[in-house]
């Protein structure tokens, strides 16, 4: 995780990705978690609705009773790569001590949950990092990668295997991943947030946290339209601010999904 965008303390990630993989072991020990599973074991009611754009999902507590909500609006149907994240992440409130208790007391009356790491509020990145462990449980998700060479193929098929979206799997593989890489978002040429494994080689990005490089294929995207579907090869210096000349032409991979006005960039060393 990038020093500078570290939202949650070591402490939280460790707890957080223990309590997760400990209730995905224990419901789920084999095949895809079910979030909506884990609801009903829990005697927590929950509806898919139309709630216009108000929220992802919402998490209520009335007479001890739990109740999630999930907006079709918003993420399309209940077995969306992003209704089961926010599922997912209603359930991090619940299972989380400080939130339960919380909405308990009625300290936190019922918050609307915008998911995906974008709210900068903490107890939402908690719920959001709550997740993904669940949904990616660690022991499952580290055999998979065992001895396997990382190409991008690797977070196609765990994103398949888990059911989640493409840049949940890059961010879980950042944290527990058999190899280095780098995670860039961005929508319309701004870069929203960036992840990286702790032992990435770089720490910096080229121009910061703002503006994509523009001599990658997400950077030559928005500034040509250029559209490249593949892995391509790049430099060091093509994406970070590299210190040493000797480490300018390092060769990384870069493979880049670009949608509308969004990319999302896996990069890491060849
Ligand atoms: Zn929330």
């Amino acid at each position: 995780m990038q020093r500078e965008n570290e939202f949650l303390s070591r402490n939280d990630v460790e707890d957080l990705n223990d309590l997760a993989s400990s209730i995905a072991d224990y419901y789920f020990p084999y095949g895809q978690i079910d979030p909506i599973v884990i609801a009903e074991k829990n005697n927590i009611t929950y509806s898919f609705g139309n709630y216009s754009d108000s929220f992802d999902g919402l998490i209520e507590c009335e007479d001890e009773d739990f109740h999630i909500f999930i907006n079709l609006d918003r993420l399309k149907q209940a077995y969306s790569e992003r209704a089961r994240f926010t599922f997912g992440h209603e359930l991090g409130h619940y299972f989380i001590d400080n939130h339960r208790n919380s909405l308990l007391k009625g300290l936190s009356p019922s918050h609307c949950s915008f998911t995906g790491f974008q709210s900068k509020n903490k107890a939402e990145r908690q719920a959001d990092y709550f997740s993904s462990c669940l949904l990616m449980p660690e022991l499952g998700f580290r055999k998979y990668c065992h001895r396997k060479k990382f190409e991008y193929r690797i977070i196609d098929e765990l994103s398949k295997k888990y059911g989640t979206s493409k840049s949940a799997t890059a961010i879980r593989f950042c944290a527990i991943g058999n190899h280095p890489i780098m995670v860039v978002y961005a929508y319309e040429n701004k870069i929203k947030w960036y992840w990286s494994s702790d032992d990435f080689r770089f720490r910096w990005l080229k121009y910061g946290k703002d503006k994509l490089p523009e001599d990658t294929v997400a950077g030559e995207y928005f500034t040509l339209g250029r559209t490249v579907a593949g892995t391509e090869p790049v430099y060091a210096m093509d994406w970070f601010n590299v210190k040493f000349s000797n480490q300018a032409e390092l060769p990384f991979k870069e493979h880049s999904l670009l949608q509308g006005k969004h990319s999302l960039s896996i990069i890491w060393e060849d």
